[in-house]
């Protein structure tokens, strides 16, 4: 009995598992520590919901090294995290990001009239079936107006001029200037903050002077566009979040 009990002790005092938590991206994320005596070395990788990390490694090794080595691989945890993340449809009750804030969806049902919001709420005319299309069209509709307003005001401030604007929907760039230009920007802008929006647009006409990111573009850009830093690095941070919207 008394061995009984000692062993069972033995069996509790030896952790198999330790929970930690870690910030990737300025998110806590809960962090398994998993002791392996087979485990040469240590492995990485997402729990099956995609949502938290499993770090496996061999027993001896110290909870020190192990946080050092979560530490050196959040550049790869952050991006399986957002490569992983949930599909968003742009369908009834969904919520949905719009210039940066999470508004629900609903269809109000009724046959016409447009697309409104209130009270964090985007209110699609019509019914739910046709939600997805409807909001597709809106936003991008939405996305080319503010683009193109913004796009004006700033070729103005620096005196410059572009000669047509169109919005595609590419995944490894914001915007873009041609040699000619022409102006092209994501439509997922419209999901972002509206500062990040102002940002890249700020961004692709200073190319129509400076074809490049020498120190002369970023003056230009700095000089009309006082968010342009917190802009970047919210692109960088939250950028993927905005192509998890399938359309
Ligand atoms: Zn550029």
């Amino acid at each position: 009995m008394i061995n009984l009990l000692r062993g069972l002790q033995i069996l509790r005092q030896a952790p198999k598992l330790e929970v930690r938590s870690v910030t990737i991206n300025g998110t806590e994320v809960v962090l398994t520590l998993r002791r392996n005596i087979r485990c040469k070395r240590m492995i990485i990788r997402l729990t099956s919901d995609g949502a938290g990390i499993v770090l496996t490694m061999p027993t001896r090794a110290s909870e020190a090294s192990a946080l050092r080595f979560v530490e050196s691989s959040k550049d790869w945890i952050a991006k399986t995290m957002s490569a992983r993340a949930p599909v968003v449809k742009f369908a009834d009750n969904q919520m949905v990001l719009f210039q940066g804030r999470l508004h629900r969806v609903r269809a109000s049902g009724g046959s016409r009239g447009t697309i409104t919001i209130a009270d964090q709420e985007i209110i699609v005319p019509g019914q739910a079936a046709h939600v997805p299309r409807r909001l597709k069209d809106w936003m991008k509709a939405r996305a080319k107006r503010e683009l193109t307003e913004i796009s004006h005001s700033y070729a103005a401030a620096m005196g410059l001029k572009f000669r047509k604007l169109t919005l595609r929907d590419q995944t490894t760039r914001w915007g873009s200037c041609s040699a000619a230009g022409d102006l092209s920007y994501s439509w997922r802008l419209i999901l972002a903050p509206s500062h990040v929006l102002d940002y890249v647009a700020a961004h692709e006409v200073a190319h129509l002077k400076e074809m490049n990111h020498g120190p002369g573009f970023w003056r230009l850009v700095l000089a009309h566009c006082k968010t342009a830093k917190e802009s970047r690095n919210w692109l960088r941070e939250h950028g993927r979040e905005l192509h998890r919207y399938q359309i």
